[in-house]
């Protein structure tokens, strides 16, 4: 058993006088993968944007470590500093920021200071990976990507950045299967060059292929209700989460 990083013990959230989350229990080691499944609007982004510190999550109890540390006393800008990062369902466009500035002054502000030159250097072996052209580093973030082209966007960050957990959002939705190799090919580079924790919230088992989990846990209304390792993906698959449903 590896080295416990994040802890969440009965977190419950409330988001507009609505109660999301209720009393939800997970524990991630160094270097582990965990898979979240659950039907929609069971809380699946709800637990990664609470995780990251997002406002407009109120928690109303619970207790959440990351690396032993009270994680729900820090900002947001603090929890990206510990090596939190997480990928969104909907990406943001910015106008008149360009990639690679954009991604460098992340770099920055997670303590990962780098020159211009180590920067290109360094962002162009990663683009590699990821089938990229060099000349996305000089386009406006997100503006006229493809759904791909987000998505790989938001994977090169992974590896730019090299948190120490990272919490992928439906990451591998809408793309072509092309694309969710190239992603999961991504993702299992961070696994390799890194040996980050993840918390992969998917549908599909398509970006799993290639990765190594190691737990899979099932939301349904705001709290786990099972948790098994990968074969749990293929059972869901075939038999969908009514089973869990009524339980
Ligand atoms: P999932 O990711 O599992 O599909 P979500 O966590 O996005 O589910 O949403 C859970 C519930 O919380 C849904 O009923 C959703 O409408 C509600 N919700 C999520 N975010 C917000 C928000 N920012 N404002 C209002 N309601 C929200
Ligand atoms: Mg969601």
């Amino acid at each position: 058993m590896s080295q416990e990083l994040l802890n969440v013990h009965n977190l419950c959230v409330r988001i507009e006088e609505k109660e999301i989350l209720k009393g939800l229990d997970l524990s991630i080691g160094e270097g582990e993968t965990h898979v979240i499944m659950g039907p929609n609007g069971a809380g699946k982004s709800t637990l990664g944007n609470t995780l990251m510190g997002k406002e407009e999550y109120e928690v109303t109890s619970g207790e959440v470590t990351f690396e032993g540390e009270n994680l729900l006393d820090m900002a947001t800008d603090e929890r990206a500093k510990k090596g939190l990062f997480m990928t969104f369902q909907n990406p943001i466009e910015v106008p008149g920021v360009r990639l690679s500035e954009f991604t460098r002054s992340a770099c920055e502000a997670v303590g990962n200071r780098m020159s211009l030159w180590n920067f290109k250097k360094a962002a162009q072996e990663q683009m590699k990976v990821l089938n990229m052209d060099p000349s996305y580093l000089d386009r406006e973030l997100n503006l006229g990507f493809s759904g791909g082209e987000k998505k790989k966007a938001e994977i090169f960050q992974l590896l730019m950045l090299k948190p120490k957990l990272a919490i992928l959002d439906e990451t591998d939705s809408g793309l072509d299967v092309d694309a969710v190799r190239i992603v999961s090919e991504g993702v299992r580079a961070y696994q390799e060059q890194v040996g980050g924790s993840l918390l992969i919230i998917t549908h599909s088992t398509k970006i799993l292929e290639s990765l190594k989990v190691d737990k899979v846990h099932v939301i349904v209304d705001g709290k786990v209700v099972a948790e098994g390792d990968e074969k749990l993906v293929g059972e869901i698959n075939d038999n969908g989460f009514e089973k869990y449903m009524k339980a």
